[in-house]
């Protein structure tokens, strides 16, 4: 399957944001966007002036790809899915992101980050509604569990926050997806209002 390879860091340098692609080392001191948070290139350091609006919602459309570790094609076909389903196009698209396998991994707090989830789930490690799931896009729905195949193997990332919309059983090591996440709860890392603009041209 097709996936974003390269130096991570150079993503969020890019983007002028972390974009917590790599675990424990995002927190660290050794965060490259700590020691040089500026873009990557001869001229990085140096790029300034007037941003126009379509560079700020192409810039948009990039850090979400970025950060949920997907390629423009699958994206954008996330985004006609979204612009052809009932209600608001953004909420829909954040929720179509949010409800990937992988994501709900990385935030049940069974992975360091997405990419590491989504290694996780192509090895094996985990079932969803009880038959071992091995495809990180997969969607999940409300009502869904998922679960360690081995959970002595799995480590729970230390300080993560379980979201609201995601329910824990620490007894029978599973968390099982609640709902769908509101727009509210899941706009705070991009502006997908600017996404939508950015497709809607
Ligand atoms: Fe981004 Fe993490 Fe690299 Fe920092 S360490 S630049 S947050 S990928």
């Amino acid at each position: 399957m097709a996936r974003t390879t390269g130096p991570k860091c150079r993503l969020c340098r890019r983007e002028g944001v972390k974009l917590y692609l790599k675990g424990a080392r995002c927190e660290s001191e050794k965060c490259a966007m700590n020691k040089r948070p500026y873009a990557p290139g001869q001229h990085g350091n140096a790029r300034k002036g007037r941003v126009s609006g379509y560079a700020l919602q192409f810039r948009e459309k990039q850090q979400a790809k970025r950060i949920y570790g997907i390629l423009e094609k699958q994206f954008k076909m996330y985004v006609d899915r979204a612009l052809k389903a009932k209600g608001v196009t953004g909420e829909v698209l954040m929720q179509e992101l949010e409800s990937r396998l992988d994501n709900m991994i990385y935030k049940g707090g069974f992975a360091t980050s997405r990419g590491q989830a989504r290694q996780l789930i192509r090895s094996g490690f985990f079932e969803l509604n009880s038959s071992v799931a091995r495809t990180p896009s997969i969607q999940v729905k409300a009502g869904d569990v998922i679960k360690p195949v081995n959970f002595e193997r799995i480590h729970l990332r230390q300080g993560f926050v379980l979201p609201e919309w995601i329910k824990a059983n620490v007894k029978d090591k599973l968390i099982q997806v609640d709902r769908l996440p509101s727009l509210q709860e899941v706009s705070d890392s991009v502006n997908v209002q600017l996404i939508v603009e950015f497709y809607s041209r």
